[in-house]
């Protein structure tokens, strides 16, 4: 049996967002209200649970945006502060003590801890504070119905998790926001799957960052049923780049909606 699940884009942006500070191109300028691209995160409910992935700088006003109600747990892809930024507004979600599930790979988490050690290295907890309960991530995890299995990526010389969710019958979404290259084992593991998310920055090359190209590459090989680009930069224009992309290709914007029923 299918659990309905829907996965709402908090931010669609670049490390810088979109526009971009003292930039006055004809995206930056826009009036197009998808070419404002807060940084990349998307919240992810189900009946049983709902979880962020990632908590950019933006997170705190991406919530009041979307209505965010329910936060039960946050999955990190890696640490760079585009991506953790906002953790100190995940506090609504602690409220009556209530501790908060944060799973990451060991290196990220090493990082979180560091950076939120208010948080993480408290042995008693105020009220109001984030009360963090680290999960390793060593494989597969449940998220109430729904398996999350980590994708290992390269970015540059960082390397990210992408996650693929999935119910005990499909493969609703793969989530792969920053990357260069998808490694053979992952296009394999993800083939098919409904919906896949995935880093096209910009047209030209990039050395951490997949170009448009390279994602339309990888989205051949992987054969989605849609397919949905995020962490775009300025040099990408909605309704122009959208136009211009094969079919079942779409450029996501904040706030966009994927419903699984
Ligand atoms: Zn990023
Ligand atoms: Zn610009
Ligand atoms: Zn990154």
């Amino acid at each position: 049996m299918s659990l309905p699940l829907t996965i709402t884009f908090l931010g669609t942006g670049t490390s810088q967002g979109v526009p971009m500070v003292a930039c006055g191109c004809s995206v930056c300028t826009s009036q197009d209200p998808r070419d404002k691209r807060t940084r990349s995160s998307i919240h992810v409910a189900t009946p049983e649970c709902a979880w962020v992935i990632d908590t950019g700088p933006e997170f705190r006003v991406q919530c009041l945006r979307e209505r965010i109600d329910r936060v039960d747990a946050v999955v990190y892809t890696h640490s760079h502060t585009d991506h953790v930024m906002g953790f100190d507004d995940l506090r609504p979600f602690c409220a009556s003590g209530r501790e908060l599930p944060v799973y990451a790979s060991p290196e990220t988490m090493d990082d979180l801890i560091r950076i939120f050690n208010f948080a993480f290295g408290r042995t008693t907890h105020v009220p109001g504070y984030v009360i963090p309960q680290p999960h390793l991530i060593d494989g597969p995890f449940s998220l109430g119905g729904t398996l999350l299995t980590p994708l290992p990526l390269k970015h540059g010389r960082t390397r990210v998790n992408g996650y693929l969710f999935e119910t005990a019958d499909r493969k609703l979404a793969a989530y792969l926001s920053d990357c260069k290259e998808v490694p053979a084992a992952v296009i394999e593991r993800i083939r098919g799957v409904e919906a896949l998310i995935i880093d096209a920055l910009r047209y030209t090359e990039h050395p951490t960052h997949l170009s448009v190209a390279e994602a339309l590459e990888i989205a051949a090989l992987v054969e989605p049923g849609n397919t949905w680009f995020t962490h775009i930069c300025h040099d990408i224009g909605h309704a122009a780049g959208e136009a211009a992309l094969p079919p079942a290709t779409r450029i996501a914007y904040d706030g966009l909606k994927l419903e699984f029923s």
